[in-house]
Formats: C-alpha cells, structure tokens, sequence
C-alpha cells in the first residue's frame, strides 16, 4: 500500500510534507539555528533543574503553564502579565492554535509572499483558505498596496513576518500600524527574528496596548539558543489568550520543556550575548556577497537571501559538495544562507568562492 490509497483528505493529496533536509555535513547553514551551544554552566543547570522536575513525571505538567507565561511576560518587558502571554511547542504551534481559533472553514487568511511557507501550510491544513499577497521587487511592503489587499479580500487573518523569512525585511511600525487598521481581523506579527533586528527596529509589541486583534509571535528557536526545546510564545490582549485555551490539546506544554524554557529565560544574558556577534557576521556576509557582484537582499535577521542564479540547484549541490549546506528556498534563483560562526562563514565563503 502507499499514500495514494489511503483515505486521506481530499486536499492533502498530493502534497509534500514541510522540512529542511537535515543532512549530516560539516556547516550546516540551512535552518537558521543559532551556531552557539549551550555553556557547560546552562547544560549542568538544566540537568539538575530537569532532575528535579523528574520527581513529579507521574503527574500531569501544569495545563496552563502559569510558572512559564509569567517569566515570559517578565522577558517581554512592555508591561506586559502572564494572561497576555501563551507558549506553545514552537512558534509553528503557536501558529496553529491561532487558525485552529480564528481560521477554519469557510474563513481566510492572507500573507505577503514570499514569506515563511508554514504560514500558508498551517493555514491549509486547518481548512482555512490561503490568500496570497504580494510584495515589491525588493520584498518591502507597500503600505498602500498591503491596505489594498485587505480590503479586497476581508480576510480573517492576516500574517505578516517581521523580519521576514525567507528574505530578512523588517517593517516599519507605520506598516504594521496601517495593516491594523485596515484588517477586519486577527493581526499575527511573526517576530521569530526579531532580535536580530538592526538597531532602532521596534517590536509590534508597543502596538499591544491600542490594538486588541494584535498577535506577536516570537520563538526561542533562533536568537534564543533553544531550538532543540521547542517553545514558541506570543503576546496579545488577556481574551486572545482566552480564545487559544478553547483550542490548545490539554497539557501540550511537557513539564520537562517547561522547565528547560524557565532555565534558558534565566540565562538570557549568556543565550541572547551572542546576536551582536550573529548581527556582525550578516552585515559582513551581505557586504562580502555584494563585493562578488551578487544581488543581496537586506537582512534584519540571522539569514541572508542572495542571487540571482539562473540554475539555483547547481549552486546549492555545489556548496553541499564542499560541505556547505544552505537552503533552497524562496523566489526562483535565490538561496537562502543562515549566519553561522565566523568559522562556518568562512567556510561559506571559500566553498561560494570556488563555485562562482
Ligand atoms: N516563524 C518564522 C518566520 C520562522 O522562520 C520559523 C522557523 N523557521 C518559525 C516561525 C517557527 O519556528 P519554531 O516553531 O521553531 O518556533
């Protein structure tokens, strides 16, 4: 038997499941990672808090993670309470509980491509139809033209990445103010790299108090350090959050992620030191790109898009070749290359060197 002759839905026929290949090389730049392990101190840390915790692994964890949301909240700063914050396992997650809330059939959701594809996939896959925007030549947004859109279609969510993912624009909070206005709905601002942001790049997080339908996703997966722990969170007004318990599976939220998340919040300082040494490392690799006459395009996170390639696929097997691996994602002729270690840069550099 395969696939096909399952009774699977009608519209997950023929699709193909999300995900980076996870190949086993020496530079792995494909995922936007953060390139630094955990200290020796964190991992010991974790390990005893984690020991603790084991105690208690025959009871279910704490259903709303009350502990977890405050220390977010704490994070967050903008005056913000436990009640404005929910955690999920990963962003992706986050993301879900949102459609499953506000999507659904018969209702929509729109994004400005190209962007994070998991956007259009979540979408889908809770039987919400997918609207797709569009963006300009150098993937900003025009206000004007992203109002437009709206009001065209009306729809029930709007999804707008900040930095955006796959190409790094940041929106100006006069953008993100307009789409606000504008939409009849949800408003979800995905800040997944948001700490990465170029100086002076505010978090939609100062709208919070003046919007109520304003969601800002964030992660620990990227400036965080965390990827391996899988918590992603977002911020919104008390009844967002309200809206989400409806839908959340009960006690999705592990007692053993619960507490790695608590222990990584508690050594921010070390997890969160390493994104002016990332931040460097992009605005060098955008630099060195365009010194070798390529097209690149300007980046607010811990990724750079760069082109164009008329054979997309031969640039990309010729870096994996040398045992670089970046991602093939994005418009057609563009490759997408996450910030590594100045080490794994280097390697970058040398392995694009001996292909171009
Ligand atoms: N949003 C954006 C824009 C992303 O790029 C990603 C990860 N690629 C996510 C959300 C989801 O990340 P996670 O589920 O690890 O939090």
């Amino acid at each position: 038997m395969n696939l096909d002759d399952l009774p699977i839905r009608a519209d997950l026929r023929g699709k193909s499941p999300y995900g980076a290949p996870q190949i086993d090389v020496p530079v792995r730049l494909n995922t936007n990672e953060n390139p630094y392990p955990p200290s020796p101190e964190l991992v010991a840390d974790l390990a005893e808090e984690i020991r603790r915790s084991a105690g208690d692994l025959n009871r279910y964890p704490d259903m709303d993670a009350g502990d977890l949301r405050a220390d977010l909240a704490a994070y967050l700063g903008h005056g913000l309470a436990a009640e404005q914050v929910w955690a999920a396992n990963g962003s992706n997650e986050v993301i879900q509980q949102i459609l499953q809330a506000f999507g659904g059939h018969g209702r929509t959701a729109l994004g400005f491509e190209p962007s994070y594809s998991m956007h259009p996939i979540i979408t889908t896959g809770t039987n919400t139809e997918w609207i797709k925007a569009t963006r300009e030549e150098d993937f900003s947004l025009d206000p004007g033209k992203a109002v437009a859109a709206i009001g065209e279609h009306r729809p029930d969510i709007v999804f707008l990445a900040s930095p955006n993912n796959p190409t790094g624009t940041a929106q100006p909070l006069a953008t993100v103010e307009a789409i606000l206005d504008a939409a009849p709905g949800m408003v979800v601002v995905d800040e997944a790299y948001t700490e990465f942001a170029r100086q002076g790049t505010p978090s939609a997080l100062t709208l919070l108090p003046r919007h109520p339908r304003l969601i800002v996703t964030r992660t620990m997966s990227k400036a965080f350090a965390m990827a391996g722990t899988r918590l992603g969170y977002l911020a919104a007004h008390p009844a967002v959050v309200e809206a989400l318990l409806l839908v959340r599976l009960p006690y999705h939220l592990s007692t053993l992620t619960q507490t790695a998340a608590r222990v990584a919040l508690r050594h921010r300082a070390e997890l969160l030191g390493t994104v002016d040494a990332l931040r460097q490392e992009r605005d060098d690799t955008v630099r060195w790109l365009r010194d070798k006459g390529l097209t690149v395009a300007d980046s607010d996170a811990n990724f750079v898009l760069f082109g164009r390639f008329p054979d997309r696929r031969a640039v990309w097997e010729g870096l994996l070749a040398r045992g670089v691996l970046i991602r093939e994602v994005g418009p057609p002729q563009w490759l997408r290359v996450s910030i590594g270690t100045g080490e794994e840069m280097a390697a970058f550099r040398a392995a694009l060197e001996g292909i171009l």
